[in-house]
């Protein structure tokens, strides 16, 4: 009998972590550790724990966060962790040199003036702290919505992963100067792509160097999540920078982004949430595999085959940007973990730049791997995609805004649209994808 109770008491143990009451909120970045785990046990032990987000796991350790009570319930369990509270200081000393975000701003104001013509700079909402949530536009014509592939980068959700903001601002820079220049690489992408840059979408955490907002708040924990209770696409009750995030994306119709952080090197793709395979995954992997092949430490990554990795294989994400984009938005998303240190000293950020410049220009070329619709004259309700070769159904998906517009691999499809009053039309699509030919490809119904 004794016997008995003692195994009993032994088999609730991991429910009793899983369930201490910490504890306020899953998306809570209020203290953070770096604690050492080469066996994997501490992450057996910690993953899913419903208050606490793991990140940037590798073989030997990881990254936690949590609300208050996080570093001493660390202590408890015989984590060890090392508090990043500890390392305040030394940040404090290393961050020298990098710009405040009211600089940053001051700068964006600049280069936006001094390319105009092909630059346009648009606030997408406010911080709780009043900071506006800059996005520039770039394209031929910046003050008209032109019917050509969106595409988006966004950087440094995380306040204190700031390499990512650094490198938009340097990719701005180049590619207004390359442009006045007449070069014609750039000149064709530009003038046949609407892009969007978001620098800083932290500016808050930013300036505070740390990963939440300034109500402590993970962002890339905190959007719906179609595999979790979250699951409605509704920015009620959210932070103020994702509810901005949120709006502009659904004012838009963006097909293919990237979203930047720091922390190791490596092109994250979906599901970060589940381990389901995401539509289109072949397509996924070699536009992550492109990216990560043109980037030093990432191809020749020891952490990380070939600089890429499954999300959920990686460690499970919830209320992530990425899946929120793709899953709700067709709108293909990858994270790409940019540094190994999160504030590297700021002279190395124009080489931070030379070494992703290539890939960053040619992931926003992809965009045209892909065909549109633009409904002129009829409401269309959704757009049905098949393979024409093995007649799989890839995807069935919303019509917003009046028009349509699908990265796909290379080949031939079949579009079924259906019209608002429940009747249908099929077309045939041709995917193809030429580097020096991007003129945008849609179909005017
Ligand atoms: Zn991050």
């Amino acid at each position: 009998m004794k016997k008995l109770r003692y195994f009993a008491l032994l088999a609730l143990i991991p429910l009793f972590i899983k369930s201490t009451p910490l504890w306020a909120s899953p998306d809570m970045a209020r203290e953070g550790a770096l604690v050492k785990d080469p066996t994997g046990r501490l992450y057996k032990l910690i993953k899913g724990h419903p208050d606490l987000i793991i990140d940037h796991r590798t073989s030997a350790q990881f990254e936690v966060y949590g609300p208050l009570g996080t570093i001493q319930w660390l202590n408890q369990i015989g984590a060890h962790p090392h508090s990043f509270a500890e390392d305040f200081n030394h940040s404090q000393k290393i961050a020298v040199g990098y710009p405040s975000p009211e600089e940053i701003e001051d700068q964006l104001k600049e280069i936006t003036q001094k390319y105009s013509k092909i630059m346009k700079l648009i606030s997408i909402g406010q911080t709780s702290s009043g900071r506006d949530i800059w996005v520039v536009k770039i394209s031929d014509n910046p003050e008209e919505d032109e019917l050509e592939p969106e595409v988006k980068y966004i950087a440094n959700m995380h306040g204190h992963e700031i390499v990512g903001r650094e490198m938009m601002i340097r990719f701005l820079r180049d590619m207004g100067s390359l442009y006045m220049k007449s070069d014609k690489a750039i000149s064709t992408l530009v003038n046949h792509t609407e892009i969007f840059i978001m620098p800083s979408m932290n500016p808050d955490g930013a300036a505070r160097k740390r990963r939440g907002n300034s109500g402590w708040k993970d962002l890339n924990r905190n959007f719906p999540d179609f595999s979790t209770r979250d699951n409605q696409n509704d920015s009620h009750g959210r932070e103020e920078e994702t509810v901005a995030v949120m709006n502009w994306q659904d004012q838009r119709n963006f097909t293919l982004s990237a979203n930047f952080h720091g922390g190791t090197k490596v092109v994250n793709y979906p599901w970060d949430t589940s381990s389901k395979v995401a539509p289109l995954t072949q397509l996924i992997i070699s536009l992550s595999k492109e990216y990560a092949d043109q980037v030093p430490g990432f191809y020749d990554s020891t952490e990380f085959e070939g600089g890429i990795v499954n999300g959920n294989e990686w460690y499970e994400v919830d209320g992530g940007m990425q899946d929120w984009s793709y899953y709700y938005y067709n709108d293909l998303q990858v994270t790409i973990e940019l540094s190994h240190s999160k504030w590297p000293n700021y002279k190395y950020m124009d080489q931070f730049f030379q070494d992703n410049k290539k890939a960053l220009y040619q992931f926003l070329r992809r965009s045209h791997q892909g065909h549109g619709l633009s409904f002129q004259s009829r409401d269309a309700k959704s757009v049905e995609v098949i393979n024409s070769q093995t007649k799989k159904i890839i995807g069935k998906y919303p019509v917003r805004n009046q028009q349509f517009y699908k990265v796909l691999p290379q080949g031939k499809y079949q579009f079924i649209i259906e019209w608002s009053d429940g009747s249908k039309i099929s077309k045939d699509i041709e995917v193809s994808f030429d580097p020096s030919k991007l003129s945008p490809k849609y179909l005017f119904l």
